[in-house]
């Protein structure tokens, strides 16, 4: 059977990759998640100090790019980031580095060399690879694309809960403002800004269980391979 290329988009917090990935074992899919990509990319930014709270050395970070070096390992069945060598998932999930990552993927030669790495590899198919272009610019001819939504104030309480599961607790206000900014920044960037794609199907989950998610993307699934 052929296999296909999944595109998944949407807001930063919204359950993306979590049903990215339950898609992707459930076909025997590979999962690509972009957004650790540019996660890593801006965890170097700052190992480098090539950005702080109101810069970014963007010819430092161009000259760097060939040295970033970005892969994913599994890890008791989770997937882990690494960068350069180096196991890096848990460094990559602070609030810190989703702000540099917000800022770092509003360049375009950092979306070029991360949207060409994409490209390669999901070329074969049996992809599910989540993100924010990925039915736009990365895969616009993908079997199956679907948009991710759910209000800001759902989206920054899941936030707040895993944070605060990891003992690394935030104040609600700070995770809502956060989520508001990237949601922002993420649709009014010049390169590659957050849309649905025409043909994307829309996915609201504000009001949706993580199994009925899941069903109704299965479904989906399903109703585009048969
Ligand atoms: O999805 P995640 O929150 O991990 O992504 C981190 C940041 O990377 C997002 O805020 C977004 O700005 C950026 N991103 C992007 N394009 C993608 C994936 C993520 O611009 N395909």
């Amino acid at each position: 059977m052929k296999k296909i290329v999944v595109a998944i988009d949407g807001f930063s917090s919204c359950g993306k990759s979590t049903m990215a990935k339950a898609l992707a074992k459930y076909a025997g899919y590979t999962y690509v998640d972009t957004g650790a990509m540019y996660r890593a990319v801006a965890l170097y930014a700052i190992d480098h100090n090539l950005i702080d709270a109101d810069n970014i050395d963007e010819i430092g970070l161009n000259k760097a790019l060939n040295d970033i070096k970005i892969s994913f390992i599994t890890v008791d069945s989770v997937q882990h980031t690494v960068l350069n060598g180096v196991d890096v998932e848990s460094r990559i999930r602070t609030l810190e580095v989703a702000n540099g990552a917000s800022r770092v993927s509003a360049i375009g030669f950092v979306r070029r060399a991360l949207v060409a790495l994409q490209q390669e590899m999901g070329k074969e198919g049996g992809v599910v690879m989540d993100g924010r272009d990925i039915a736009t610019v990365v895969f616009p001819n993908a079997e199956l694309k679907v948009f991710v939504t759910a209000t800001a104030e759902v989206r920054a309480q899941r936030r707040y809960d895993e944070l605060k599961a990891k003992g690394e607790e935030q104040p609600y206000a700070d995770v809502l403002a956060n989520v508001q900014e990237r949601d922002y920044r993420d649709t009014h960037r010049a390169e590659s800004p957050l849309r649905q794609a025409d043909d994307a199907r829309l996915l609201d989950n504000s009001n949706m269980t993580r199994e009925e998610q899941f069903e109704l993307l299965k479904s989906w699934f399903e109703e585009t391979i048969a």
